[in-house]
């Protein structure tokens, strides 16, 4: 269907070598688009590079450290130089850090600001000029349910994710003009490398979510896949600045 086709269109997916962002990368691939996997690990990328083309995608491995503005600038401009042009981003490298507030040190709360927030600045940037000569573009920016909640546990990933919805609407409002597109996902507890460390840390959690998710169960990478097509496709040119959670019902869930 044309409308969720991306055929000729070249997507960077951060943190595309697993977990959410390589579920994302599964779903451009198969719908047409060729794909930059950018990630630090190059066993990894590679991977996932072998398994998109399985899919019939053209795909490339581009090394990243998304901390660094000049890291990011390179990637775009490797991104331009193999595949022809960008017209999707997908600012989904994160990390987390688990602790109380207090117990935090001011090199951790950075580290995680710039891994999450920050990183999804610099990219955007950088692509900005390749999707106004492109006449238009999508960036999606992956936020969490701590976008919309909080928790003892993770002060500075909440201060990054609630940041990414708001840089979200701004940037929005900005590049409309210029039709480019800019929305958040904000995905509920979702099976990856990620949560599996959270599940080792904290007791129960694996039920407690379970238990709180109407869908009843964790969601799974290629949950992501969908949305990742929507949003980087014609089928969403009129929305913009939106956070959607892809949560399984999580965040609706009153009281019993
Ligand atoms: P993973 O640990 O599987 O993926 C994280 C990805 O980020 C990896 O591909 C990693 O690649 C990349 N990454 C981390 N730091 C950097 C860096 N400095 N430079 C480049 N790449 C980096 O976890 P998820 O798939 O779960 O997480 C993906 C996103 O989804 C994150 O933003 C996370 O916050 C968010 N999220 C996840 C949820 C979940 O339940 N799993 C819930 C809500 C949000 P590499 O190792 O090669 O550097």
């Amino acid at each position: 269907m044309r409308l969720f086709d991306l055929s000729g269109k070249v997507a960077i997916v951060t943190g595309g070598n697993g977990g959410i962002g390589l579920g994302m990368a599964r779903g451009l691939a198969e719908a047409g688009a060729a794909v930059a996997v950018a990630g630090r690990d190059a066993a990894k990328n590679a991977e996932a590079v072998a398994e998109l083309a399985r899919l019939g995608a053209r795909a490339i491995a581009v090394a990243v450290d998304v901390t660094s503005e000049d890291s990011c600038k390179a990637m775009v401009a490797r991104t331009v130089q193999e595949l022809g042009r960008c017209d999707i981003l997908i600012n989904n490298a994160g990390t987390n850090i688990r602790k109380r507030p207090e117990e935090y040190t001011l090199a951790e709360w950075r580290f995680i600001l710039e891994t999450n927030l920050t990183s999804a600045f610099v990219c955007s940037l950088a692509v900005y000029p390749e999707m106004k000569k492109a006449g238009g573009g999508k960036i999606v920016n992956i936020g969490s349910m701590m976008s919309i909640f909080g928790a003892s546990f993770t002060t500075p990933y909440a201060a990054s994710k609630g940041g990414i919805v708001q840089m979200t609407k701004a940037m929005a409002c900005a590049w409309a003009q210029d039709n480019i597109q800019v929305n958040a996902v904000l995905p509920g507890w979702i099976d990856t490398a990620l949560t599996r460390q959270a599940r080792a840390q904290i007791p129960g959690l694996h039920e407690k979510v379970v238990a709180r998710t109407p869908a009843g169960r964790w969601g799974v990478p290629d949950d992501f896949a969908g949305i990742a097509v929507f949003l980087c496709s014609p089928a969403s040119d009129f929305l913009t600045g939106t956070a959607i959670p892809v949560d399984g019902g999580y965040s609706v869930q009153g009281a019993a």
